[in-house]
Parts: structure tokens; C-alpha cells; sequence
């Protein structure tokens, strides 16, 4: 046969679909992004064993146009070939980013053998080099071309690294030769990576290193035409860190250069490329000096300028150039940059230029919103700021909103079909018995943002009208949203009833308890029509997209529903592999606690005390703002992220923001804080039962605690709260002993919401909304925080000499603990009855309990109060049937009421 069946000498590589770089090909983007040397943001997640989220750095690399994915585990406190194993294996399941190749980035070759074992496809390693002699460099290269892959060759050898011209091209081509004459290599499968080192950092050897890089780049195409060039492009301008628009700028001119001379691919944060032409030209023009070193002042020239741009970004000079372009210009401005000001009178100006006000909102509104949109999905713009400009957006929107009705109402007049919105409906609830809706609120913005028609039923909906709303009004899809863990089953209840209504819609599934796994065993085989874990708000428009595309919806949908299987598997396989305990040998590995060498402390009372209007002034002090920027989805430590490179200057604004906002709350009284505590002798009965005593030391309540029934480590406790009271022997006849032990509790609330809601709602204003959500949530951790203090201080008494800051408090350095029922160690929130009618709950402080037993107002916290030293947080974890049996007998409780209640941690399904 005469046709052509050689093969090209092309680099192939491939993921789930081929990445072929032919000589026509454009330079590839290799994402940067799930690098934890490089970026603090995916080192943390991996570290907290976040992978789920860590994924979604890749996914955003992905969306952004990486074309193929670098990942680095090599991270001191982290066991790399763990992190690398797992990581690549959650990835590979998750086929929008599996999709592109995998370049495995790491010194050290145990770890890249580790990522060559998982990665499907063929990949690249990062690096390998004669570093340590030709041998290992040979060992290594073999390896690598045993598991198919391409190899990146950093030019280094015995001597060092390369950092002259002449050194970079020698180190190249005696790898070369070694590569593809002894291992025998491909030469299209060998990338060079010749060394790309900072420039204007001050020291003059350093100032033609941008140079050199360039010539050995056109060097060692020339003579090894088929090999690749490769380097770590964010390199180059590390003495400007901290400063965005400088460091982009200089990639941007050194990738024009570098890529003339024949640069393939290069690691990047493949959201922030800018392109060349539109540098602005002064800044080009210095940038241009420093990376072709051609005026010795250049770094001082490019320093100086620096300077300049980051001073404009601190001072914020109101620039009010913007005022003078046309209207539309004007109100894409505003949306992007989220300023009211002048909203009024813009929308007022277009609506008269335009022949219909809805015209405005279809035309430069939503042009704005799809810039706000894409800024966001990729990544460069952050929650924060998409919620102000959807303020923006309702703004105008309501000034509009009359002149359209007119509209309509003429149109009807006329005997014409009033013209319908064309948007998607999106129902969003949270589920009956709940009463968190902040992320679901978030997610309502977010989706509204990109041009949804949003019926949100707010809180506590049962099935039933949640569902006949979805019907009447035709939606598209729904969402559910829930915090607690029984929203997880009323969740599965109102999947069960789509299907038995026949429901089409696909059914989003969000909220802090749930999870991709829960979704997948719990809840998705009860409605075959889709349903999708949601991890943030900026994944549901994505998955939205995905789900109201007719195209994209049945690939999207099946995917899931692969992914969903294997998880189930997974689950199946994880199910059978865990050792349980016999409850009562559980019972006997209980905490040894010395008994008899500890003089329970007693408290300065006993029974209730009541605070009310607690000064909010006071419980300012005692905010852990970790969680608050976690709710505004923004990651990092507190206050490190004030300053961080990627959020600091929009978590500097939201931090500022709120607390404008909650010393307005404070000097103006909008919120009231309100709690109880309470002490009573208690004893163990050596067992998982406390029995409390009242005055007269007759029995008054009787808890009852779980115990971690998996089996532990040599040495190792099954913990049960109820180990960290004192035992005693015969507890059920009453308080009998000197030296009784104690147990507190306690709850507080912060009231007064409602009404400033309300009034922000009708200010179209999602902001301050959400903002005053997040902040009465902080106050009532704050109040739980001081309070506790106050216990262990005072009340209680047991730490009178403690001194901690509030990060120790944070951290929770101080001896006992204040664990909440519905938490991992006493997962059961049916003993916050028990706690209520302690406390005289309801009447002190005016939480009520909804029947999931949410409090509300959603800004309350209630816990048990220990004080033994050795008393700590933990898991429960699964527990058994013979356990549960008993557990409902000595609740007096039905077996299958406790077993709902307790379905999260039930080994077995019930
Ligand atoms: N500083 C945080 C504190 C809240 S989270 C904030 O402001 O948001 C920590 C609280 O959760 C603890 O005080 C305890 O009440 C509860 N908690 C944490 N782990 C727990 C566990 N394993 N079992 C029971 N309660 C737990």
C-alpha cells in the first residue's frame, strides 16, 4: 500500500484525550497551580487533607487553558509519596481534568515513581538530571521510559547547576547524547528545561541570565531540532514578589522572547498570561530593558517603577476618569468594580437611551455580568467582589424593574403575549428542618450573577413545597442546601419524592455536611434524572452551565454518574475493610483516667446563670476570623491573608468592610447577645452514662454518650464523653459521695437579625446581608469563646491563672473541652432536649429547636461543658448494631427512632 504510515516525531502525550505538539503547535501552557512549593493556597489543602478542594485548583487550571497539569508534592511536612499517589489517583477519576496530561514535578525520583504508578496516559517527569552522576541519571531515565513517559532534563551535572551559556548548552547535549545513545531515548521525548533564574534582583551576575536563557533556547534547538525547552517561567521575576502587575508583565515579555527562539511549553499560572501588545507601553518598555539586559540602570529603572504601582494600589485614589465614558462603559465599570455610586443615575440614563428598560438589563448589564462571570470562573476575580457587583446589578435591575411592568401591562392592554424572560429557573431551598442558609444565599448570588432567574424559598421547606413549586414554575433545576447532619436524610427524602412525582430536573446537592460521597450512596440512587454534588459557589455555575446545556448535559450527567458508581464502590470496598469492636470490649478501653489522684474542682455554683445583653463590645475581641473569610471563600490564615499575595488586597477590603459594619452593630444595638450556663454534680457510671443531680442530690438527668467502637492501636482509648467524668458506683441512687464530680452546659444566641435583614433585602443589597449573617455568626462563636474562659476562670474555676491570647483560644490550648451535641464526638442532637431542659434553654436565651433540632436563630451554639485535663475533642466514627441496641434502651427510645437519628454513623444501613 503507498500510503504514508511513518510516524511523525512528534512529543505525543495525552491524559484522556492526545496533547500533540507538532511543530506548528503553539506554545503549551503547563499549569502552575497545584504546585505546593509553589502556591500556599494548594500546600495548605494538601496538608489538611483537602483534596477535594485541592482538586479544584486543578480543575480551575484547567478551565483557565493549562494544557497540561505540573504537580509538586515536595513539601517537608508532607509525606510525598503519599501525596502524590493520592492526589493523582482522586484525579484520574475526575475526567475534566484528567483529561489534559500530567507533567509529575519532584526532586525526588521515589516520588515521581510514585506518580508513575497512578497516572494514565502518557505523562511527563519533571525532572531528572546528572546531578548526581551519570549512573543514577541513567537508572532514572530508564525507569521513566519503561513507564512510557517523556523526561524533562534539568541542565545541571556534578558540578552544579548550569548558569552560563556555554554550560547550559554542554550539560543539554552531553544528556543528550546519553538519553537517546545509551537508554535509548526519542529525542522528540526529551525537554530541556535550560534553567530559568531571576533577573533584577540586584546582584549584576544575575542581570543576563534572562539573556543566556534565551540563546541556549535557540542554541540547543538548533542542534537538537527535535528535543523541547521547558522552564519554570514565574522563575524570572521572583524579586518582585508580591507585586502582580510587575511579575506579569515581565513573563509576558520574557515568554515573546523566549518563544521566538523556540521555548515549547513552560510552567505558568495559566489564568494570569497577559498578553504582550497589551502591556502598558512604559511598563513593557522597562520590563523589555531588565530581560534583554541592555541599560544598566534597568533593574533600578523597573524597582522604580514597581514602587509606583503598588503605592496606587494602597492609596485607592479614586480614579474618576471612568465618569466620562458612554453609558455602557460606565455601567460595566460599576459592575466589575462593584460601586453603587452612581447607579441611579446610569441606569436612569440608559433607560432612556434604549427603545425598552429591558433592553438595558439584556444589553449592558448582562455584557457586564459575563465579564464579572468569566473574571470569576477563572479565577481572577473572588467571591467578595461578585457579590457586590450582583448588588450593583439588583440595583439597577430594581430601578428598572417598574418601567418593565409598564411594559407588560400595556402589552396585555394591547391583546399581545407579554414577553417572558427567557433565563433558567433555578429553586434553591434549605431543607425542613434546618435553618442555615448563608452558602446557600452565596450560591443564589453567584448563579443570579451569570444571568439565572433565581426562586429562592429560604429556610426550613419541607419536600412537598419545594417540589410543587419547582413544578408550577417550570424550573430547571433544583438545589438544596442544609448544614446539619439530619439534612442529609431529608435530602434522600426529597430525591425519593422527584421520582415519585416523575420530576425531571437535575438536583443539586450543597451545604457543610454534605459531601460527594453522601451524594453519591445516599442520595443519587434515589432519583435517576441527576443529581450533583455542588462543592462551592463558584463550581455551581459550572455546573449549572453544564446541566442547561443540551449538548454538554447527557456527557456531563453520565460522567458523574461513573464517578458517583466508583465511589460506591469504594464506599462498598471501605465498608467491609474496617475492624469493629464488640461494644462491651469497646466499654472496657475506655480512658484511664486516674481517679484517685484528682480532686474534682468544684464550681461557684450550681444550677443556672443567665447573662443577658452581653456587652458585644467585650465579645469582639474573642472573634476567630478563620471561618469568617472560609464563608466568603476566601483561603488562608488570619491575619496572614490580609496580606496574602493572590487575596490579600481583597481580603483587606472584606475585612475592613466587616468591621465597619460590626462596630455600626454594636454602637447602633442592632444585635443583642444572650446565654446560660449551668453546673450540676454529676458521676460516670463507669460505663457511657453521666447521671446529674439537683440540689437535694436526687438523680435529675440522665446523658447518655457514644463510644468509638473501631478498633485502635495498641494503647489506644475507644473515647467516650462520658470516660471524662468522675465514675462512681452505684451513680442511679443519687448523689452519694464527697468529692463529686461536676458537669456543665451551656447556650448562647445572638438575637435581632431579622429586622436588618430585611432591610438590606429590600436595598437589593446581597452584601451586607451575607456580611451581617457571617458576623452574628462569629459574635455567637465569640460568646461561646468568652464564656468558656469566664468558666474555666471563674464560674468553674479550675484554670484561675490562665492567660491565653485569642489565637491560643483558637487553638484551643486551655484544658477542658465544650463539645456540642450534632459534633463528631456526641453526633446525637437529640440530647440537646436534655441540654435545653437543663438550661431552662429556651426561655433564658429564646433559641427554639426546629425538629431536626437546628436552633434558631441560626446564630446559636450550645454545648457541654468538661473539666478534666485529660478530657479532648474526637470522632466518634462508625459504631455497630449491638451498640445502638443498647444505646435506645437506655434512652427509652424506639430502636428505629435512634437509628435515624444516628444514621451518619451507623455501620449498617438501617
Ligand atoms: N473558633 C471557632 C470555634 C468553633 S469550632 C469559631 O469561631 O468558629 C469548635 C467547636 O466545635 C468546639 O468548641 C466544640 O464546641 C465543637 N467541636 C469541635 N470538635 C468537636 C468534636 N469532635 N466533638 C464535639 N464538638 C466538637
Amino acid at each position: 500500500m503507498p500510503a504514508n504510515t511513518t510516524i511523525k516525531p512528534y512529543l505525543r502525550l495525552s491524559g484522556l484525550e492526545p496533547l500533540v505538539i507538532r511543530p506548528e503547535t503553539n506554545f503549551v501552557n503547563v499549569g502552575e497551580r497545584t504546585n505546593v512549593t509553589g502556591s500556599k493556597k494548594f500546600a495548605r489543602l494538601i496538608r489538611e487533607n483537602k483534596y477535594e478542594e485541592a482538586l479544584s485548583v486543578a480543575r480551575q487550571q484547567v478551565e483557565s487553558g493549562a494544557q497540561v497539569l505540573d504537580v509538586n508534592m515536595d513539601d517537608a511536612l508532607l509525606d510525598g509519596v503519599k501525596a502524590m499517589t493520592t492526589f493523582l489517583n482522586l484525579l484520574q477519576s475526575e475526567p475534566d481534568i484528567a483529561r489534559i496530561p500530567i507533567m509529575i514535578d519532584s526532586s525526588k525520583f521515589e516520588i515521581i515513581e510514585a506518580g508513575l504508578k497512578c497516572v494514565q496516559g502518557k505523562c511527563i517527569v519533571n525532572s531528572i538530571s546528572m546531578k548526581e552522576g551519570i549512573d543514577k541519571f541513567i537508572r532514572e531515565a530508564n525507569i521513566c521510559k519503561l513507564y512510557g513517559a517523556s523526561v524533562v532534563v534539568m541542565a545541571f551535572d556534578e558540578n552544579g547547576q548550569a548558569d552560563t551559556l556555554q554550560r547550559r548548552v554542554d550539560i543539554c547535549e552531553r544528556a543528550y547524547k546519553i538519553l537517546t545513545e545509551e537508554v535509548g531515548y526519542d529525542p522528540q521525548d526529551i525537554i530541556f528545561d535550560p534553567n530559568i533564574f531571576a533577573v533584577a534582583t540586584g546582584i549584576e551576575e544575575h542581570n543576563n541570565y534572562a539573556v543566556d536563557f534565551i540563546e541556549a533556547t535557540r542554541i540547543i534547538k538548533q542542534k537538537m531540532p527535535l528535543a523541547k525547552i521547558s522552564g519554570g517561567v514565574s522563575n524570572i521575576s521572583f524579586s518582585f514578589r508580591g507585586n502582580e502587575p510587575v511579575r506579569e508583565a515581565m513573563h509576558a515579555v520574557f515568554l515573546y522572547h523566549t518563544i521566538k527562539a523556540g521555548m515549547d511549553m513552560g510552567i505558568v499560572n495559566a489564568g494570569q498570561l497577559i498578553v504582550y501588545d497589551e502591556i502598558e507601553p512604559q511598563l513593557r518598555e522597562l520590563c523589555e530593558d531588565v530581560i534583554q539586559n541592555r541599560r544598566e540602570d534597568a533593574t533600578d529603572r523597573l524597582i522604580q517603577f514597581a514602587e509606583t504601582v503598588k503605592a496606587k494600589d494602597k492609596s485607592e485614589v479614586k480614579n474618576e476618569a471612568w465618569r466620562s465614558n458612554s453609558v455602557e462603559e460606565r455601567l460595566k465599570h460599576a459592575l466589575i468594580n462593584g460601586i453603587t455610586d452612581y447607579i441611579d443615575q446610569d441606569t436612569e440614563e440608559a433607560r432612556q437611551k434604549y427603545p425598552k428598560p429591558l433592553d438595558v438589563i439584556e444589553g449592558p448589564l448582562m455584557n457586564g455580568m459575563n465579564v464579572v462571570g468569566d473574571l470569576f470562573g477563572s479565577g481572577k476575580m473572588f467571591l467578595p467582589q461578585v457579590v457586590k457587583s450582583a448588588r450593583v446589578m439588583k440595583k439597577s435591575v430594581a430601578i428598572l424593574t417598574p418601567y418593565i411592568e409598564e411594559e407588560k401591562e400595556k402589552l396585555r392592554n394591547s391583546g399581545a403575549a407579554a414577553a417572558t424572560s427567557g433565563a433558567a429557573k433555578i429553586l434553591l431551598a434549605t431543607v425542613k428542618g434546618d435553618v442555615h442558609d448563608i452558602g446557600k444565599n452565596i450560591v443564589g448570588v453567584v448563579l443570579g450573577c451569570n444571568g439565572y432567574d433565581i426562586i429562592d424559598l429560604g429556610v426550613m421547606v419541607p419536600a412537598d413545597k419545594i417540589l410543587e413549586t419547582a413544578q408550577k414554575e417550570k424550573v430547571d433545576i433544583i438545589g438544596l442546601s442544609g448544614l446539619i447532619t439530619p439534612s442529609l436524610d431529608e435530602m434522600v427524602h426529597v430525591a425519593h419524592e422527584m421520582k415519585r412525582r416523575n420530576m425531571n430536573q437535575p438536583l443539586l446537592i450543597g451545604g457543610a455536611t454534605t459531601s460527594r460521597m453522601h451524594t453519591a450512596v445516599k442520595i443519587a440512587p434515589q432519583y435517576e434524572n441527576g443529581v450533583v454534588h455542588v462543592l462551592d459557589a463558584s463550581r455551581s455555575v459550572t455546573v449549572a452551565g453544564s446541566l442547561l446545556s443540551n449538548e454538554q448535559k447527557p456527557d456531563f450527567l453520565a460522567n458523574i454518574g461513573k464517578e458517583y458508581q466508583k465511589l460506591r464502590d469504594d464506599f462498598g470496598s471501605k465498608k467491609t475493610a474496617k475492624q469493629f469492636l464488640p461494644f462491651e470490649q469497646a466499654q472496657q478501653n475506655r480512658v484511664a483516667i486516674d481517679w484517685n489522684s484528682y480532686t474534682p474542682p468544684t464550681p461557684q455554683f450550681t444550677g443556672t446563670r443567665i447573662f443577658d445583653n452581653y456587652n458585644l463590645n467585650e465579645l469582639k475581641d474573642y472573634i476567630d476570623w478563620g471561618p469568617f473569610f472560609i464563608a466568603w471563600e476566601l483561603h488562608g490564615k488570619f491575619p496572614a491573608i490580609l496580606q496574602d499575595e493572590k487575596v490579600g488586597k481583597e481580603a483587606t477590603k472584606l475585612f475592613e468592610d466587616a468591621n465597619a459594619l460590626l462596630n455600626k452593630i454594636i454602637d447602633e444595638k442592632w444585635l443583642t447577645a444572650r446565654g446560660v450556663i449551668g453546673f450540676w454534680p454529676a458521676s460516670g457510671d463507669g460505663k457511657d452514662s453521666i447521671f446529674l443531680y439537683d440540689e437535694s442530690g436526687k438523680v435529675n438527668t440522665r446523658l447518655e454518650s457514644l463510644r468509638q467502637q473501631l478498633k485502635k492501636a495498641e494503647g489506644q482509648p475507644n473515647f467516650s464523653l462520658a470516660d471524662f467524668v468522675k465514675p462512681v458506683a452505684e451513680p442511679a441512687k443519687g448523689k452519694n459521695e464527697e468529692g463529686s464530680d461536676y458537669m456543665g452546659a451551656f447556650a448562647v444566641t445572638i438575637q435581632g437579625i431579622e429586622p436588618h435583614i430585611k432591610k438590606f433585602i429590600e436595598n437589593h443589597d446581597d452584601y451586607n446581608k451575607i456580611m451581617l449573617q457571617v458576623l452574628a455568626d462569629r459574635l455567637a462563636e465569640a460568646f461561646a469563646e468568652l464564656l468558656h474562659e469566664r468558666v474555666r476562670k471563674e464560674f468553674w474555676g479550675y484554670a484561675k491563672e490562665e492567660h491565653f491570647s485569642n489565637e491560643e483560644l483558637i487553638k484551643e490550648s486551655y484544658s477542658g473541652i465544650r463539645p456540642a451535641p450534632g459534633y463528631p464526638a456526641c453526633p446525637d442532637h437529640t440530647e440537646k432536649y436534655k441540654l435545653f431542659h437543663l438550661l431552662g434553654g429556651e426561655q433564658a436565651t429564646g433559641i427554639t429547636l426546629t425538629e431536626s433540632l437546628a436552633m434558631y436563630p441560626a446564630s446559636s451554639i450550645c454545648g457541654w461543658y468538661f473539666a478534666h485535663p485529660q478530657s479532648q475533642y474526637f470522632g466518634l466514627g462508625k459504631i455497630q448494631k449491638d451498640q445502638v441496641v443498647d444505646y435506645a434502651n437506655r434512652k427509652n427510645m424506639p430502636l428505629e427512632e435512634v437509628e435515624r437519628w444516628l444514621r451518619p454513623v451507623l455501620e449498617y444501613d438501617a
